[in-house]
């Protein structure tokens, strides 16, 4: 285990600053073209794709830096340059995180390769997980995937929607039900490989923020899969839904606080995110104040300014710094007991919402125009709060956590 210390290493502020120069110099310029366009900015993912960012080894070496800090690193970078860009550059990922978490070995070599394709011939990848009917209460997918043992396939019919990158991925990661009486116990991922008949785009979601980002409904329309599909497999799925019915008996508020737990240590991931958007707005924020002279002087000079000032940066380094100790607890394998992931997404979440609003008020007329980059960070970080878990969800998974009690 890493010793604690709160000095990068020289190959983590190396990284950090090849990230930084990305964002700075490909991802920044780009935010305000590609926010209008509200289209996948194909060519900044290249781009990436082209330096090693886009890339499955990139995201791996980072998991990997034994202090946890890798990851978040990267996406407050990516996010700091621009969030709806840095969610194209980093969305396959939640879809290979979703193979690298349940699949086989032989399906993560064979399924995450194709998710990101190669310099010259760039794709994506979708996951596939909420509904119309079930967002936050995920237990109640509807989606099914049943089982035709005569072709060894399954069949799958269902809706998904708010799927990044939905539609026009290559790789489709589903999650659907393959036993309703077991809620999310009964969930099991299936890869949709490219082309597969029956699996379309719905409608394309017109977006407040993030909208360079692609947001759609998947429709799954009698969807035939081989059974190698089946993430994990067929053996593992049985006994563990086995495993489930005989749960289910003994009380089913266990079983879905224990799906929930699973989330936990993806969403400090989200709140990096987060602190990279508020980290960006506060930065224009400070230079305006300094340079805009009001009453013969630079605006900073009020204590009002000033001071709102140092709240921003002061919530934006405790929100780092709750990141940071849950992706090191999490990397070094420390149970989440206080529901540290969450705290950590909750509060760097509301965090961007804030600072960002608090640089929107600093930059005045300025900063409710397109001229500045405030006004898109502003509704792009309205993103944070409600995607993989809303604040209200987040405050349910801590309560739950801090009492053991079914808070409702
Ligand atoms: C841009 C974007 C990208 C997304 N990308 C993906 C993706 O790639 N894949 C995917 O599967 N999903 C994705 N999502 C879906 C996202 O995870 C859901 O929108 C989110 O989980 C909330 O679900 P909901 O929208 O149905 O809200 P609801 O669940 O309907 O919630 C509505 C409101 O009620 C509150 N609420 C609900 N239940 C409770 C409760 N028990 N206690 C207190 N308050 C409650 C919520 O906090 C919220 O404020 C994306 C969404 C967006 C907007």
């Amino acid at each position: 285990m890493a010793e604690f210390t709160m000095e990068l290493s020289e190959e983590q502020r190396e990284v950090r600053d090849w990230l930084h120069g990305f964002a700075a110099d490909v991802i920044r310029p780009a935010a305000a073209e590609w926010d209008e366009r509200e289209e996948t900015p194909w060519p900044v993912i290249q781009e990436a794709a082209k330096v090693g960012i886009y890339s499955l080894d990139f995201y791996a070496q980072q998991y990997f830096d034994p202090t946890g800090l890798g990851i978040p690193m990267a996406m407050e970078e990516l996010f700091w340059g621009d969030a709806g860009i840095a969610l194209s550059i980093v969305g396959t990922g939640l879809a290979a995180v979703g193979v690298l978490a349940n699949g086989t070995e032989e399906q993560i070599g064979t399924w995450i390769p194709q998710m990101y394709g190669d310099a010259n011939d760039v794709k994506v990848a979708a996951f596939c997980s909420s509904e119309p009917d079930a967002g936050s209460d995920v237990a109640s997918l509807r989606t099914r995937a049943v089982y035709d043992e005569a072709k060894d396939e399954w069949v799958i019919n269902g809706t998904k929607t708010w799927a990044t990158n939905g539609g026009i991925a290559g790789v489709h990661v589903v999650v659907a039900s393959v036993d309703p009486e077991l809620g999310s116990k009964g969930h099991a991922s299936f890869i949709v490989p490219p082309g597969t008949p029956g699996c379309s785009q719905g409608q394309k979601f017109k977006k407040h923020g993030i909208r360079a980002s692609h947001t759609a409904e998947v429709v799954l329309d009698d969807v035939r899969v081989p059974g190698s599909c089946l993430l994990g497999g067929k053996e593992k799925l049985d006994e563990r839904l086995a495993r489930a019915r005989e749960k289910a008996k003994q009380g089913g508020e266990r079983v879905k606080n224990a799906a929930m737990a699973t989330f936990e240590a993806s969403r400090p991931a989200v709140g990096a995110m987060a602190v990279g958007t508020a980290r960006a707005a506060y930065e224009v924020a400070l230079d305006y104040a300094k340079t805009r002279q009001q009453f013969g002087r630079p605006i900073i000079d009020n204590q009002g300014v000033a001071f709102q000032l140092a709240d921003m940066r002061t919530s934006i380094d405790a929100a780092r710094l709750l990141v940071w100790r849950a992706s090191w607890m999490a990397v070094n394998g420390r149970p989440f007991t206080a529901a540290e992931g969450s705290m950590s997404k909750l509060f760097a979440s509301e965090t961007a919402k804030k600072v960002t609003a608090q640089a929107v008020q600093i930059l005045g007329g300025n900063g409710y125009t397109r001229e500045y980059p405030v006004e898109r960070m502003h509704r792009d970080a309205a993103i944070y709060t409600i995607f993989e878990g809303t604040s209200e969800i987040q405050r349910l998974v801590i309560a739950r956590t801090l009492s053991g009690m079914p808070i409702r």
